[in-house]
């Protein structure tokens, strides 16, 4: 494809993705299609000859659009809020025309050190210390991962013998901890025998007690404790758990969903303690409105990040001693996104005291969501709402059958799960485009399919 034809092209696809945000509260939140439905429509050779590129456009009408499920829809309640910002979706659009490779400092300079500013310019706007540093990385999976690593090699220290090891080395977390917790301390190597899930109090929160006994449990049988994770913001409740660090174990906080609140000052007492981490993840690319993906990840030593991360024996110096950053030494992947101009596009474009109204109005619509149900019969709510996720359940009704009815009405999209034993409905609220008019809206819907559920 010439400039010229990308020119064209371009602008039609641009018009495209507007005329869809613009139009999004049309469709069905949730995709209706049929397992095997979309790949019946793909044909099942590539073609030998090109064609062109108008035929591929209305084939995302007729192939594509059907099997997505809308998660900027202004009805999206699923999940988490996992807002692409426009301003960021044209930054994406950037990084890809110049199709630069940030894997070292040389490969693309800029690439470095905006992503440095990023970095920084996102720590300030949560008010973490400047004693924390930070890394782009793509997913909060990969960052907790990396920090299991870390915390692996400190403990067994990072002699290259016994990289690996992990005999006896335990991790702690909580029972309402995100699963990728479970699956980054199977793949770092410390077993499903070493991993504690701590048992949580009325609020879902990990119970400090409990972690304390559970760690001189493993102590008194020889043992060696080795990392705990906090998650800030748990995934079934966005529930916070307190933040210890115990004496001598890498304490790694989990704030995927909830570290984009911390924007907010009034929010920051549900990370007190933060400071004492070693490693921190958020994702902007969750509530905040990066388009994903932009996994934040903070550590307090990046010297511990870059001896693991780097093949380069000589990164066993310090990496002070070096004036420029080769990020392909601060994470798993050598090949790297632009992915810093995304944060840069939507900072700019909305500046900090937009983003706080958006989140406010978030948190605003959910605490009236919950004074609803507290005030309605037959309905409870089951965790507290300290953000926007609002989690429920009538008393009666088959809850997971409310859920799945509302969900195929195409009006709503809401998550149904299970909370200690108990069946309930997830209301998360948070995407860009929703407003009171749409939580009401979900609101009613649930009252009415509860009536017809019973
Ligand atoms: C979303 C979430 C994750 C996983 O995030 P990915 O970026 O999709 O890997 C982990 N922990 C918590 C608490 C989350 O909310």
């Amino acid at each position: 494809m010439t400039p010229e034809e990308f020119r064209r092209y371009g602008h039609e696809i641009v018009d495209w993705i507007a005329d869809y945000r613009a139009r999004l509260s049309e469709r069905p939140v949730m995709s209706p299609v049929q397992p095997g439905e979309t790949r019946a429509l793909v044909p099942a050779r590539p073609p030998e000859q090109g064609e062109p590129l108008d035929q591929v456009l209305k084939d995302l009408e007729r192939v594509v659009l059907p099997g997505i499920t809308h998660w900027n829809h202004p009805s999206f309640f699923a999940y988490f809020p996992s807002n692409a910002g426009l301003a960021s979706v044209l930054a994406d659009l950037v990084s890809s025309g110049l199709g630069a490779q940030a894997m070292s400092w040389q490969t693309s300079p800029a690439a470095t050190e905006l992503e440095e500013a990023m970095m920084d310019w996102l720590r300030q706007a949560v008010d973490l210390p400047a004693s924390f540093t930070g890394v782009i990385q793509d997913t909060a999976s990969t960052a907790t991962f990396v920090a299991l690593l870390c915390a692996r090699e400190r403990a067994t220290g990072f002699s290259q013998e016994t990289k690996g090891f992990t005999a006896g080395l335990t991790i702690y977390a909580s029972e309402e901890a995100h699963s990728s917790v479970a699956k980054a301390a199977l793949l770092a190597g410390f077993g499903r025998d070493n991993l504690r899930l701590i048992p949580t109090d009325d609020e879902h929160a990990m119970r400090p007690d409990a972690l304390e006994k559970a760690i001189a449990t493993d102590k008194a049988n020889g043992r060696t404790p080795c990392a705990v994770v906090a998650t800030i913001g748990t995934t079934a409740t966005t529930a916070f758990d307190p933040i210890v660090k115990p004496d001598g174990l890498w304490l790694h906080v989990d704030a995927a969903m909830a570290g984009s609140a911390m924007i907010l000052p009034e929010c920051r007492p549900l990370w007190r303690g933060v400071e004492a981490a070693d490693s921190i993840v958020f994702n902007p690319h969750k509530w905040l409105g990066v388009a994903f993906d932009c996994t934040a990840y903070y550590v307090k030593d990046p010297q511990t990040l870059v001896r693991v991360m780097s093949t380069n024996p000589s990164y066993l110096q310090t990496a002070a001693d070096e004036k420029v950053r080769n990020l392909r030494d601060w994470g798993l992947q050598l090949g790297r996104r632009f992915r810093a101009l995304k944060l840069w596009f939507l900072f700019r474009e909305q500046g900090l005291e937009k983003l706080r109204q958006r989140l406010r109005r978030d948190l605003e619509n959910a605490q009236w969501l919950a004074a609803q149900v507290d005030r309605t019969q037959g309905w409870e709510r089951v965790a507290p709402v300290k953000l926007q996720t609002v989690c429920i359940r009538h008393k009666e009704a088959d809850n997971l059958a409310i859920a799945n009815r509302v969900n195929r009405s195409g009006r709503a999209y809401v998550t149904p799960s299970v909370l200690k034993g108990r069946q309930m409905i997830r209301v998360s609220i948070g995407a860009e485009a929703t407003s009171r008019a749409e939580v009401a809206a979900v609101w009613s819907l649930l009252q009415s399919e509860a009536k017809s559920a019973t």
